[in-house]
C-alpha cells in the first residue's frame, strides 16, 4: 500500500501516522522528496481500512498494491482449488453440469426433469425451494417440501442437489443439501455469507448483478474468513445498458477470476442471457474460457412454469446443447463428471 502524504504535513502528525501504521503490523518504509512525502506498506495490508487512512489529516491519497482478498488470492495459493460435492469433483479438470428447473414444483415435474437431464448427461440437479422474486406476488418457492422433493429426486436418480438460501433461520433445512447456492441478490447478505463460513457445506456463490469481479471475492473472502474453504464461484452475467438480453454475461470474468482467485468458477448462461437459444453457445465459449461448472435451466414444460419458463430449455433442447458440451469439454482435454 502506498500513502501520498500531503505537502507540509507537520512532522509530528506524521510520526504519529507512522506509529498508528506499525502498530497495525506493517512495515513502514518512507521516502521523502522536496515537493512530496510517500509512505510504502509492507506486509499482510488486508485488515487496513483505507476509509480510515484517508481520514487522516496529512494524507493527500492512498494506493493499494495488494488486492484486498486473502484467503481465495492465487498469489498465496498457485493451484487450483477443487470443491468436492458429494464425491464429485468440480475444479481440477473435472466439469460438472447442474441442470434443473428453476423453481422445484411438484414431485412429477422434478422427477422427470431430474431423469431427463440425466439422461443427457448432466452430473448435479438444481432447482429453486426458496425463491428471490422481483414480486411478492409471483411464486416465492414451496420451502422446506421443494427441499424434500429435491431429496425424492436424488433418490431416484444419485444427482447430487443445489438449491439456494435466502434466510440464515433456513440452514437446519439444509442439512442434506449437497451444494448451497447464495444467488445473486444475496452476494453481499453478510450476515448469511458469515453464517455459511461456519458451515463445512459446499457454497455456489453467484456474482451480484450489479458487483465487480472483486466485490464478488471480497464476499467469497467472508465464507472463507469463517473457515469454510469450499467456494465455488458463479458468473450469472451482469446489468448493463443492454436490453437484448436479461443480462449481459461477463466471459472475460471467467479467466480474469481464475487468474486473480484459486476459487472453481461456474457459469449460468441462462439468468446471464434469459434466451434459450443461447445457452449452447455461452456454453461452449464458457468452457473455453476455463468454467469449471454450467448451471442451465431446463423445464418439462416452460410454456407452464412457475419461474423462468421464457428462459428454460426442454429435455430436448438440453440434450442437444449437451451433445456439444461434451464434445468441447473432450476438446478442452477435460472431464465430465
Ligand atoms: C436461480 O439460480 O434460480 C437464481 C435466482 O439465480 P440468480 O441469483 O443468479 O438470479
Ligand atoms: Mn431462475
Amino acid at each position: 500500500m502506498i500513502l501520498i502524504l500531503k505537502h507540509n504535513a507537520p512532522q509530528q502528525e506524521l510520526q504519529a501516522l507512522e506509529a498508528m501504521l506499525s502498530e497495525q503490523g506493517v512495515q513502514v518504509t518512507g521516502i521523502h522528496g522536496t515537493h512530496h512525502n510517500i509512505l510504502g506498506l509492507v506486509g499482510d495490508t488486508s485488515k487496513i481500512d483505507i476509509d480510515s487512512i484517508l481520514a487522516q489529516p496529512v494524507v493527500e491519497n492512498v494506493k493499494r498494491v495488494q488486492e484486498p482478498f486473502k484467503a481465495c488470492n492465487r498469489k498465496f495459493h498457485p493451484e487450483d482449488t477443487v470443491v468436492e460435492v458429494a464425491g464429485r469433483k468440480i475444479g481440477g479438470g473435472h466439469v460438472q453440469v447442474m441442470a434443473g428447473p428453476c423453481s422445484v414444483e411438484n414431485e412429477d415435474q422434478i422427477i422427470e426433469v431430474a431423469e431427463a437431464v440425466k439422461k443427457a448427461g448432466a452430473t448435479m440437479l438444481r432447482g429453486g425451494a426458496f425463491k428471490p422474486r422481483t414480486s411478492p406476488y409471483a411464486f416465492q418457492g414451496l420451502h422446506a417440501e421443494g427441499i424434500d422433493l429435491l431429496k425424492k429426486a436424488k433418490a431416484a436418480t444419485g444427482l447430487p442437489i443445489v438449491t439456494e438460501i435466502m434466510a440464515i433461520e433456513h440452514l437446519d433445512l439444509f442439512a442434506d443439501v449437497d451444494l448451497i447456492q447464495v444467488g445473486a441478490r444475496n452476494m453481499q447478505n453478510f450476515e448469511l455469507l458469515k453464517a455459511l463460513g461456519h458451515s463445512d457445506k459446499p457454497i455456489l456463490l453467484k456474482r451480484g448483478l450489479a458487483n465487480t469481479m472483486e466485490e464478488l471475492l471480497m464476499s467469497a473472502e467472508y465464507i472463507m474468513a469463517g473457515g469454510n474453504m469450499n467456494v465455488i464461484l458463479c458468473e450469472r452475467g451482469i446489468r448493463t445498458f443492454e436490453t437484448k438480453t436479461r443480462n449481459t454475461l461477463d466471459i472475460a470474468a471467467v479467466p480474469l477470476l481464475k487468474q486473480l482467485s484459486h476459487l472453481p468458477i461456474t457459469v449460468d448462461p441462462s439468468h446471464a442471457t434469459g434466451i434459450p437459444s443461447l445457452v449452447k453457445p455461452l456454453s461452449l465459449a464458457s468452457i473455453v474460457c476455463g468454467t469449471d461448472a454450467l448451471m442451465i435451466e431446463v423445464h418439462n414444460n416452460p410454456s407452464k412454469a412457475l419461474s423462468d419458463g421464457a428462459q428454460s430449455l426442454t429435455p430436448a433442447q438440453f440434450a442437444e446443447v449437451m451433445d456439444d458440451v461434451k464434445k468441447q469439454i473432450a476438446f478442452c482435454g477435460k472431464e465430465l463428471g
